[in-house]
């Protein structure tokens, strides 16, 4: 499943080159190119869903171990006791701008308050 304009599909078949950080055979997890803290990784399905609506209706299982990968990402980049945060997102008001779901995965200093 994959969308022929979708710039994480390109990631995900080797299309565009990535940082990848961590590999399964349904989870891909790469670095941002635009990086907003020291760690700064995006965690995605292989497989083209728009949003975690679409992610979860089609495939709970496969949004469980989208998170898990990210929760082994955050271990593995350190951040797992200082903390970290992650977001998906979703729509006009979020900017969500790439349209292939994806968590950020973001540490590695003080976040400051949720912006709501
Ligand atoms: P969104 O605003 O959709 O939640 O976040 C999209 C993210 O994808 C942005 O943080 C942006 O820096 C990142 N991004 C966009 N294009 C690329 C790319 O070609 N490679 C990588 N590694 N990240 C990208
Ligand atoms: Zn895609």
């Amino acid at each position: 499943m994959t969308d022929a304009d979708c710039i994480f599909c390109k990631i995900t078949a080797g299309e565009i080159p990535s940082t990848k950080v961590r590999e399964t055979k349904r989870v891909l997890a790469f670095r941002d190119l635009h990086p907003r803290a020291s760690t700064h990784v995006l965690v995605i399905p292989k497989d083209h869903y728009a949003n975690v609506a679409e992610l979860t209706a089609a495939d709970p299982a496969l949004a469980g171990e989208v998170l898990a990968v990210a929760a082994e990402v955050a271990a593995e980049e350190g951040v797992a006791e200082s903390g970290w945060r992650l977001i998906a997102n979703t729509g006009p008001h979020s900017g969500q701008d790439v349209f292939h779901v994806h968590f950020h995965v973001v540490g590695g200093k003080p976040l400051g308050p949720m912006v709501a």
